[in-house]
């Protein structure tokens, strides 16, 4: 596995597939997935040169928090959290990327003692076994969700059908595009909606494509 290969690979990819689409290089933050390592090899991938970490289960993120406590790191929650582990969390993230219900989010009101950045994951392709809003949920959640000041409601996170092919993945990327946008223009305060979480090794092309500013890369990295 050489890390610093890969990373430069997938940097190279990501710029290509934004220059591809007319956008800027700053307008895609790369997220390195580091669930399938520990912190050792975690630290080894930082070296390479990586600002955004992101773990998808509450142990796995504290246990790499702690050990790469002297890094200067952007942290991401992006897999679903238990409302019973909010308290455990919340106020270590610098971005929770499944924020999947009004229930969780009255718990993080309740625990952050901040405001917390947070994506609404939306489960655009409405497969059953997804987490996420279903789209009609959407903005009756955004109405309650608006009045809890510790949570900033930066984007929405969608993730597409384990292998879809590409005109399902721009179908599926292109309907999230246009919710975050609709999203954003009705101009809460403290909903920005500026961002899009969306796109993983196989399909972050797609995503770039259709306007992703988050992608969140694991396998690639670790081949
Ligand atoms: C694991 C994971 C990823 C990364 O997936 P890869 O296919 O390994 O790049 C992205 N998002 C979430 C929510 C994940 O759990």
């Amino acid at each position: 596995m050489n890390l610093q290969k890969n990373r430069d690979e997938i940097f190279q990819a990501v710029a290509q597939a934004t220059k591809e689409a007319h956008r800027s290089q700053e307008s895609v933050n790369i997220i390195a997935v580091t669930k399938y390592v520990d912190s050792s090899i975690t630290k080894d991938l930082i070296k390479t040169g990586i600002e955004h970490i992101g773990e998808n289960r509450v142990d796995k993120f504290l246990e790499k928090y702690e050990a790469l406590a002297d890094q200067k790191l952007t942290w991401h929650l992006i897999g679903s959290l238990q409302r019973r582990k909010v308290k455990d969390i919340i106020n270590y993230l610098d971005y929770f990327h499944a924020l999947d219900s009004v229930k969780l989010a009255e718990e993080i009101q309740k625990r952050a003692t901040k405001p917390i950045k947070c994506f609404l994951q939306v489960n655009i392709s409405r497969e059953e076994s997804k987490h996420g809003l279903l789209v009609e949920e959407v903005h009756s959640a955004v109405q309650t969700i608006k009045e809890y000041e510790k949570i900033e409601l930066v984007g929405i996170m969608t993730m597409a059908p384990f292998g879809a092919d590409v005109a399902q993945l721009n179908d599926i990327f292109s309907k999230a595009h246009a919710l975050q946008k609709e999203l954003q223009q009705l101009g809460i305060p403290n909903m920005p909606f500026t961002e899009l979480s969306m796109g993983m090794s196989g399909d972050y092309k797609e995503a770039i494509a259709n306007g992703s500013t988050f992608v969140r890369i694991g396998t690639a990295f670790f081949k």
